[in-house]
């Protein structure tokens, strides 16, 4: 869309805000920093009582092993204690604040721990004074616009057990999406005498010890979770819903069986997948993916969230109807999600700055409408409105709003070249690739 000749744009009364930015993981520390750097004055509210979200390990888990009891206390983080990145270091940085390069060069190392990617952090923050903007042990509980005609918006917070009200002229809400689980639909689950849990609560493979565990899943935490307890495991068998999978042996492990998707399970503690095998399981760990979830947020039905999908949202970001003082940062998923969540930071800095201009609300529901009829159109289901599918289009466009061309040239590279040997050789060997394999198949992902 040209907005050269739009005639409606959505324009500021102010260009330096009050803004509230909510949690201080990956995403609250890139929108701080931008819009810091162009002189709003912020507030990162942090539930937690250090920075980093996903990053910071928290040994602790649910009452619940499935996460679904709404009784339970909440813990944030998912990482087990093993979890190195699955994407190489690389791919890590920010666009302008590259992850450290390998110490000893070896392809294991450029998939680094989770410690690691917690200093990265800790040392952004650092190096670009945002600490001192983080109100720890500070949790949201309700973000409301209480003056629509001068966008007036109130955050209501828990600090330290105090509760208190306070206004701010914007709100990004940067709260991660890796902590409401959600769990398969097994036909005979109400009667199955086994155990559940989904990999939010999983930590260590020490409980699986000598365990038949059926793992569902097939993406990386299903893979890496699989590996981390084979080796103290009986048996672990793993259960996509890919079509045509067949059961079979898999040579990563002596122990290991491949199947395609669970058909049922029996009150006698049988497992009974679409190939035909049955397992007398002990154990089924759902590695299913997580739910969006923004418990404070009241909008009267302006953001929804249906089937998944958080919206209307122009370009994941702004609700059409609350732009640009309310805009969401870091929903979408199959990228690179650092140098993603950097771009859109910058992108809602640009717009609250008033360096860049929304298009008008008609014009931005027009849009979103679009994007769902053209997925419709390509069948492709409502719980994918935010999977970007590892292309690139979305990132180009990003980066052309905030004028960092170039910046996607290098990352393409890199991405390309990982994301092609992960697709030719599979997840499971995805960590034996190396910077430099294949730099002529760059640019050539999509
Ligand atoms: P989070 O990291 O979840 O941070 C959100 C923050 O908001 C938290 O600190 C939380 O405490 C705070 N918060 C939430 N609600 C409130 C509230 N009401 N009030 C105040 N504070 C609140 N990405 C990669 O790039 N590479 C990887 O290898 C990779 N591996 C992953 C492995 C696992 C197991 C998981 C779960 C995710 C992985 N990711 C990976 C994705 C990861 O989520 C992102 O890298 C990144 O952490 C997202 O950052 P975020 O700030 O959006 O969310």
């Amino acid at each position: 869309m040209n907005l050269g000749q739009n005639p409606h744009p959505i324009t500021l009364n102010k260009f330096h805000m009050e803004v509230a930015v909510i949690g201080a993981g990956v995403s609250g520390l890139a929108t701080a920093r931008a819009l810091k750097s162009s002189g709003h004055r912020i507030v990162v509210f942090e539930k937690l009582n250090q920075l980093g979200g996903t990053w910071s390990f928290d040994p602790r888990v649910e009452s619940d092993p499935l996460g679904l009891d709404p009784t339970r206390e909440i813990v944030h983080g998912s990482l087990y204690k093993s979890l190195c990145t699955n994407l190489p270091r690389q791919l890590m940085g920010f666009s302008d604040y590259p992850f450290p390069e390998s110490k000893n060069g070896s392809s294991g190392d450029n998939f680094p721990g989770h410690e690691e990617v917690l200093k990265f952090l800790n040392d952004f923050a650092a190096e670009f004074g945002l600490v001192e903007l983080i109100r720890f042990d500070c949790e949201v509980v309700r973000v409301e616009r209480v003056d629509s005609r001068n966008d007036v918006w109130l955050i209501e917070s828990i600090c330290s057990n105090q509760k208190s009200e306070e206004i701010f002229d914007a709100v990004v809400v940067c709260n991660g999406h890796h902590t409401q689980p959600r769990v398969a639909t097994l036909p005979g689950i109400e009667k199955w005498p086994g155990k559940q849990m989904h990999s939010h609560n999983y930590r260590v493979p020490e409980p699986f010890e000598d365990q038949i565990v059926v793992v569902i899943g097939e993406g990386p935490s299903a893979l890496d979770i699989s590996r981390d307890i084979c080796d103290v495991a009986r048996e672990v068998h793993l259960s996509s819903r890919s079509p045509n999978v067949k059961v079979s042996k898999l040579v990563s492990g002596n122990n290991m069986w491949q199947h395609s998707k669970i058909d049922y399970v029996n009150e006698n503690g049988e497992v009974a997948f679409q190939d035909g095998a049955l397992v007398q399981a002990d154990i089924i760990l759902h590695c299913t993916g997580y739910n969006y979830s923004f418990p404070f947020l009241k909008t009267d039905g302006i953001v929804n969230m249906e089937h998944n999908r958080v919206g209307p949202l122009y370009k994941h970001i702004f609700p059409p109807k609350l732009a640009p003082n309310l805009s969401f940062v870091g929903l979408p998923y199959q990228t690179v999600v650092f140098l993603l969540i950097d771009l859109q930071a910058k992108w809602v800095t640009h717009i609250l700055s008033g360096s860049g201009l929304l298009p008008s609300k008609e014009e931005m529901v027009a849009e979103v409408k679009e994007h769902y009829r053209q997925m419709e159109a390509k069948g492709i289901p409502q719980h994918h409105t935010h999977c970007l599918h590892l292309k690139f289009e979305y990132l180009d466009w990003l980066v052309n709003q905030v004028g960092l061309e170039g910046v996607s040239e290098r990352v393409k590279i890199s991405s390309s070249s990982y994301f092609k040997f992960a697709a030719d050789n599979g997840l499971w060997k995805a960590k034996d690739w190396k910077p430099g394999n294949d730099i002529e198949e760059s640019l050539s992902v999509d």
